[in-house]
């Protein structure tokens, strides 16, 4: 399956059900949420046919939220070299937006040189995409990942999550803590206090900012307490291909939930851009 259509088909799908969510988008239906005084972005839209960079420009100035634009390296998308990826910044430079990169697959870098990667304003990666002991890949986004056992399943993710922690170099840890469909709602369970702590410790220990995700609903209020407390910057993510770029209520509602200031968000790199 082309990679690119399996995220969408998940993020679709997970916004009709709900089916994903480490907390239950009806609880927070009723519960009026309010923009934060300090200025947002959102570090996670994704051009496509349902969303030019002229529409996701609009989209931000209308909801008054600077527009940082992902593009996937690798495998299945456009951009596998210096060539392709001067080009993408290039076609991006002229717009008051931020220019970023969101790599898959773990060892994307080698791909690249590091001039043209400097260029780019800050790079975001998840975990979702694990590869397989017998080779391949396991995207755990997708809504019929199979989970045999919760617990064997924790151990070889987080290994992953510690790999991508440690070795790649990256500015944004996007998705933190999602969980696939058949155990998310385990996610307090599963989450203990030990698991957490390790991965707030490895973001510390390279800088990485944590994403919270308006499409998720992760990471929940205790990480992002926690990841708070040890002195860990955020971003807000809707990894919208569509309208829902730069609209946020999760985000803002962890905001008030978890006292966020602008102290606590993430600056990348780059600050000579608009
Ligand atoms: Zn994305």
């Amino acid at each position: 399956m082309n990679p690119t259509c399996a995220r969408r088909s998940f993020l679709h799908t997970s916004l009709l059900a709900g089916a994903a969510l480490a907390t239950p988008r009806h609880l927070f239906a009723s519960t009026p949420v309010t923009k934060p005084s300090f200025p947002v972005a959102d570090y996670h839209v994704h051009l496509s046919p349902q969303l030019s960079i002229e529409q996701a420009v609009n989209l931000g100035k209308e909801r008054q939220v600077q527009i940082g634009i992902l593009e996937h390296p690798g495998p299945g998308y456009k951009i596998h070299n210096d060539a392709d990826l001067q080009q993408y910044i290039d076609g991006l430079r002229p717009y008051p937006v931020r220019i970023g990169l969101q790599p898959v697959y773990a060892g994307w870098s080698k791909s690249f040189s590091k001039t043209v990667l400097d260029q780019l304003d800050f790079i975001l990666m998840d975990a979702l995409t694990l590869p397989r002991p017998e080779g391949g890949w396991l995207a755990i986004w997708q809504i019929d990942t199979m989970v045999d056992d919760a617990e064997e399943f924790m151990t070889g993710y987080t290994k992953f999550i510690e790999q991508v922690l440690t070795t790649e170099p990256i500015d944004v840890f996007g998705w933190p803590t999602f969980l696939p469909a058949p155990i998310a709602r385990q996610y307090r369970q599963l989450w203990t206090r030990h698991r957490i702590d390790h991965i707030i410790a490895l973001a510390r220990a390279r800088k990485i900012a944590i994403e919270i995700n308006e499409v998720a609903h992760v990471p929940d209020e205790n990480f992002i307490i926690a990841a708070k407390r040890a002195g860990l910057k955020f971003t807000f993510g809707t990894d919208a291909r569509n309208q829902n770029a730069a609209h946020f209520y999760y985000c803002y509602q962890m905001v008030q939930k978890c006292r966020l200031t602008q102290a606590d968000m993430f600056v990348p790199k780059r600050t000579d851009r608009k």
